[in-house]
């Protein structure tokens, strides 16, 4: 199979600031600026996989304290306990409010549980120097990255059950200790994916 040629395959590192392309060092340990911009050039996120192993096992650990601990306490007609976050779905599903549970569910549930998931996936099609399809992993990888923005949408989340409170139909939300381990699981998830560099995918590809 006739491959294109890469900037790797060519002896060359393209800088990621200005793309200038420079001629790669003999040893790979020595640190190459650019010398055009002076930005640090590597041809791959020095560490990649490391980092990206490093900091999906921590998203791992906390996303058990994430769903055991209480999040929010929501207090409705003067009662209310702590609930973790499948708690508090739960609660808003009797409360009658569908959409917000499935937001609350979809965002903080599902969607770091999936994206954790897709990135192990693509860390151990890495080592394991896959060929497979590289094209559709490296989709796989976009749409990994792309999704993890949408936990975010507990932000928005909070500001509605927050507005909810200003117009009595809650009375009281109190942050539980579950929320640290919960905003931790996300931005640890958030740059699991951005230490993962997608062009690791193609190194093995056609091989
Ligand atoms: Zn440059």
């Amino acid at each position: 199979m006739n491959r294109p040629p890469t900037a790797a395959g060519a002896g060359l590192i393209a800088c990621e600031v200005c793309d200038t392309l420079a001629r790669a060092r003999r040893d790979p340990h020595v640190s190459q600026y650019c010398p055009r911009c002076g930005a640090r050039l590597f041809s791959r996120i020095p560490h990649s996989l490391q980092k990206t192993w490093a900091l999906l096992i921590a998203a791992m650990l906390l996303y058990v304290p994430a769903n055991t601990l209480p999040v929010m306490s929501i207090v409705y007609l003067g009662k209310g306990e702590p609930s973790t976050i499948l708690e508090g779905v739960m609660q808003l599903i009797q409360e009658g409010m569908w959409p917000l549970a499935l937001i609350v569910f979809v965002a903080s549930i599902f969607v770091p549980l999936l994206k954790m998931l897709a990135l192990l996936a693509l860390l151990i099609s890495v080592h394991l120097r896959s060929s497979w399809r590289p094209a559709d992993r490296t989709r796989f990888y976009r749409v990994t990255e792309f999704i993890g923005r949408w936990s975010m949408v507990d932000i928005f989340v909070i500001a509605i059950l927050a507005s909810l409170v200003q117009f009595g139909a809650l009375a009281d939300i109190e942050p539980g200790a579950g929320s640290v381990s919960f905003a931790a699981v996300v931005v640890a998830t958030m740059f699991a994916a951005h230490s993962f560099d997608p062009r690791l995918i193609w190194d093995h590809a056609g091989e």
